[in-house]
């Protein structure tokens, strides 16, 4: 069914909008009667002309002073705040999280450019005496050259902003590919940047399909590096192409996050950590806390008070006041947490608490938050990144039990516990095979200027956000001068 009314959204290459011979149509998770828009599928015609505007716009970008690209970003940042509420909704609309979830996320993206107009004016270099007499060394950073971003569907704003910002701050040009279930809010940050001054070329949008484009621009002899955060195998081919190409690539993958519940904790601390880290924004989260590990003394006190509230929490339409829990993205991914709670429901030591589809008031891909208990460590749905709200927990005899199980994953993005004791959470926090730890927090919700990524399987290449983020979006150089 093709709405002809719905407004149609090209590609942004070389700083002008170009209109597609294709296009999809954006629907709501909450009411797939509203469709958003129809965006662009850009060929591979459209990509080449991407990555050769961002080619072009390179070397006078990476020569402007870094006072223009941290203007820039202000501005973007400024904008996006005065925003704030059209865009928070048009998010809410595309992906399904909460209006005050959505809210959360633009602010944050507003946030993350902020935070890079200031590092454009603070990249630092060294500058020594060589061991040669009469020299001088100087280290310095320059940028990459022209950046691929390609980015998921879960952060349609905070994660293309984490990426862009930094890349543009350094003096990078960039090619955005966002994901093809939420092209609405990449296209509203296109926009903004072009309006706001973005000269032509040095930021470019294509919309389509991640494994026609997005394979495309991974693979692209014109880019020199690329940033991607999505699914385990969709990195790993993105990491192979990058070896073969010898380009820096940084990816941020899947997550099985473990939440372990002290035998010390607060129990209402505890219960609040993990209905949000376990729920809200869905469970849509890589930061999500899908395994929740309980000590056997505070076992059956955490998980009624657990289920409980889980079961009260009110799932509905993404926009309406009073909905906790928005919708599942999409069909085929409500289809993939059915399968998980499914494949529980008939194991004859499970029990499964909701998981049941909710009827709203409109035709959304509506699911009860799911606790599940009585699975093993190593049943798929504890082992497994499931991506939907859907928590299982698991029983530890005591806290070094807590602690290896936590760690028995082949991810290792952040890891929390809800404890009193300061020696636990030190202890926790040196032991978790993770790249972030949370004390007394949920598992997700984390800053925007400090480093962001895991370990093992979950993270590839250097961190992003924060000062840090420099180490991938720029490249050293060391000169050596006889005056
Ligand atoms: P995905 O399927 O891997 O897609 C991510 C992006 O890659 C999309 O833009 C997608 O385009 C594109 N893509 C698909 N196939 C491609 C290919 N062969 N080559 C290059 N690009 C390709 O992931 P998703 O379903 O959007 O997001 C869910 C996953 O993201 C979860 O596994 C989650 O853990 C992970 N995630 C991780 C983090 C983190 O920071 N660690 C944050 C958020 C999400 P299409 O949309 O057109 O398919
Ligand atoms: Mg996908």
């Amino acid at each position: 069914m093709t709405d002809t009314s719905a407004p149609e959204f090209g590609t942004l290459i070389g700083g002008e909008w170009r209109s597609a011979a294709e296009h999809r149509e954006n629907i709501s998770p909450s009411d797939r009667s509203d469709v958003i828009g129809r965006f662009a599928i850009a060929g591979i015609g459209e990509l080449d002309l991407a990555v050769e505007a961002a080619r072009e716009a390179f070397p006078r970008w990476s020569r402007t002073s870094p006072a223009v690209r941290a203007d820039l970003l202000e501005r973007v940042a400024a904008r996006i705040l005065s925003d704030a509420d059209a865009l928070a909704e048009l998010l809410a609309r595309e992906e399904g999280k909460t209006r005050n979830e959505a809210r959360g996320e633009v602010t944050r993206a507003a946030h993350i450019f902020r935070f890079f107009a200031g590092e454009a004016l603070r990249l630092t270099g060294d500058h020594q005496d060589s061991v040669r007499p009469g020299v001088t060394v100087t280290v310095h950073r320059e940028p990459l050259g022209v950046v691929g971003v390609i980015t998921p569907w879960n952060f349609p704003i905070a994660i293309p902003a984490w990426k862009c910002a930094p890349a543009l701050a350094y003096g990078n040009t960039v090619v955005l590919k966002p994901a093809a279930l939420v092209p609405a809010s990449a296209a509203a940050l296109a926009r903004i940047i072009e309006e706001e001054g973005c000269p032509p070329g040095v930021f470019n949008l294509v919309t389509g399909s991640g494994a026609l484009i997005g394979d495309a621009l991974a693979r692209h002899e014109g880019i020199d590096a690329v940033t991607f955060t999505g699914s385990e195998s969709v990195g790993v081919g993105i990491a192979q192409a990058g070896a073969t190409a010898l380009r820096p690539v940084q990816l941020e993958l899947g997550g099985k996050n473990a939440l372990i519940v002290s035998d010390d904790a607060d129990l209402d601390i505890a219960v609040a950590c993990a209905i949000d880290g376990a729920f809200f924004a869905t469970g849509q989260r890589c930061t999500a806390s899908s395994r929740i590990i309980v000590m056997d003394a505070v076992y059956e006190r955490f998980v009624t008070a657990f289920r409980e509230r889980a079961l009260r929490l009110r799932v509905g339409h993404a926009l309406d006041p009073d909905t906790e829990i928005g919708p599942v993205v999409d069909a085929g991914q409500l289809r993939i947490d059915l399968g998980y709670i499914d494949g529980a429901r008939a194991h004859a030591d499970a029990i499964v608490h909701g998981g049941d589809l909710v009827e709203g008031s409109t035709a959304g891909h509506f699911l009860r938050p799911a606790v599940v208990e009585g699975l093993s460590a190593s049943a798929p749905l504890n082992r497994e990144e499931v991506f939907g709200p859907v928590a299982g927990v698991l029983r530890a005899e005591d806290y070094d039990h807590a602690v290896e199980l936590a760690n028995d994953t082949p991810y290792g993005l952040v890891a929390g516990i809800c404890t009193t004791s300061l020696a636990r959470a030190a202890d926790f926090q040196r032991r978790s095979d993770t790249g972030m730890v949370m004390v007394n927090l949920p598992t997700a919700g984390v800053d925007p200027h400090v480093p962001f990524g895991g370990r093992k399987r979950s993270s590839h290449g250097p961190k992003e956000q924060g000062t840090h983020a420099r180490e991938f979006f720029t490249q050293l150089k060391t000169a050596y001068v006889r005056p």
